[in-house]
């Protein structure tokens, strides 16, 4: 059924850059088979899933977006991958995204942009737009998402589904192609808290092929969604997290969620976090810094597109050729940005720099949670935007990660919920949810209770 709905609306909606039909009809049999024997299931069988183009799976395409890695047929599963096949899930197919991940409306794709279901002239979030719309336009009841900056929740946000960033080190980085290797986190997204929370706890866990990985219990989050409440919970309203750059509607629909969260019987504390106004600062050098050292694997000679090897050329000259025609505008831009970072004489003031913001952003953090259970925020300062609207203008394109960005620099946990229309687009508006790190637990139980 999933896949009839695929050949019936992705030619408009574009969610998918590769389906795996074969593969999904012949894991779905296995599954029929492994149940027709008795056998034990898994905890997700034949539930399909729309997977980011960003996790590796063993011999079907994975292009993270990019002409870079076009062609490429990865060896290998990642980590994410090999547990939901281990949970007897059907992955569908890959879904679109910004290159490399660095985008906030999926149009620095380079296979052409993904239209948001509820109105296919804007945009579906970025950089995971591709997983948001497949949920949207019910061509997958689950997703995989990646959030460096807000990828998975800025997404949800604009498509009106539920997407959540675990804490850092909660699910595993293996096979995930890395952009900012101390931001990048994968997560669940789906159409309801309570699925979200089975998806979750099927990839998330201990992994010793990724070394950042958190050697502890997963959250107990699945319990905590089928048990959503606020009662007797003390709730963060952040002070910098309002002003010029938010939407009427937006605030209207926060503002409402907030009453709502009252009447359930939550606290709720105004918070004061003065460095989250240097976050998108701070990010936009640690971001591009990591990323400058991360893409330099992308040299011609491992794997993916080689231009230019006709013999005479020396390597250096293919590595640049190849680099200049596989690499899109915005990719280009931030492994400039990093380097000039990383470069010797500018990189105490530059990078050096955004290390310490980072810091005392983790402390605004820390100070907010010895008074607060978990932190609401609008998830994005407005709802989906016309696509082609911030295309050629950076600046306004990463405002859209004003809320979110925080979160990754400190580490901790959020999840984007849908809290209603704004009245005057009729667009979705996103509800974040941000909890101290190995908390994720309470970003179900208030989901669930508000959802
Ligand atoms: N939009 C942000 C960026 O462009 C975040 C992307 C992400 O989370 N992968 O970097």
């Amino acid at each position: 059924a999933h896949l009839a709905r695929i050949e019936a609306v992705d030619e408009k909606v574009h969610a998918f850059l590769h389906v795996d039909r074969e593969g999904a009809l012949a894991q779905a049999r296995a599954v029929d088979a492994k149940r027709a024997r008795g056998e034990k299931l898994g905890p997700l069988a034949g539930v399909p899933l729309a997977l980011k183009d960003i996790f590796t799976t063993e011999g079907v395409p994975t292009t993270v977006g990019s002409k870079i890695l076009e062609g490429w047929i990865p060896p290998y599963d990642a980590t994410v991958t090999k547990r939901l096949k281990a949970a007897d899930v059907v992955i569908l197919g890959k879904t679109n995204m910004d290159e490399f991940a660095m985008g906030s409306s999926t149009e620095n794709s380079a296979y052409g942009p993904t239209g948001n279901p509820w109105d296919l002239t804007r945009i579906p979030g970025g950089s995971g737009g591709g997983s948001s719309a497949s949920l949207a336009a019910y061509e997958a009841p689950l997703a995989i998402g990646t959030d460096t900056g807000g990828s998975i929740r800025q997404p949800a946000a604009v498509t009106g589904t539920v997407g959540v960033k675990p804490t850092y080190g909660g699910v595993s980085r293996y096979g995930m192609v890395a952009f900012s290797s101390s931001l990048d986190q994968g997560g669940p997204c789906a159409r309801t808290v309570l699925d979200a929370a089975l998806l979750h706890e099927v990839i998330a866990g201990h992994d010793p092929m990724d070394s950042t990985s958190i050697d502890a219990p997963v959250p107990a989050v699945v319990e905590a969604a089928r048990n959503g409440s606020v009662q007797g919970m003390r709730v963060g309203v952040v002070k910098q997290f309002r002003g010029e750059h938010y939407q009427a509607g937006v605030m209207q629909r926060f503002d409402e969620s907030v009453e709502l969260l009252k009447e359930l019987g939550a606290e709720v504390v105004e918070l004061d976090c003065p460095s989250f106004d240097l976050g998108l600062s701070a990010y936009y050098l640690i971001a591009p810094s990591e990323c400058s050292s991360n893409l330099a694997r992308f040299d011609a000679m491992r794997y993916g597109l080689r231009v230019g090897d006709d013999g005479t050329r020396s390597a250096e000259d293919v590595t640049a050729l190849t680099r200049e025609a596989g690499f899109g505008d915005e990719v280009k831009r931030r492994v400039m940005l990093g380097t000039y970072a990383l470069s010797s004489g500018y990189y105490d003031a530059y990078y050096g720099s955004a290390q310490k913001v980072r810091t005392l952003i983790t402390r605004d953090f820390e100070k907010a949670f010895e008074q607060v259970d978990v932190i609401v925020s609008p998830t994005t300062p407005t709802t989906a935007f016309p696509i082609g609207e911030r295309a050629d203008d950076p600046m306004a394109m990463y405002l859209a990660d004003l809320c979110t960005i925080p979160t990754n620099l400190a580490g901790n946990a959020a999840m984007s919920l849908p809290c209603g229309l704004a009245p005057e687009d009729g667009l979705p508006v996103g509800l974040q949810i941000i909890a101290p790190a190995l908390k994720d637990d309470r970003l179900y139980k208030v989901g669930a209770a508000v959802e």
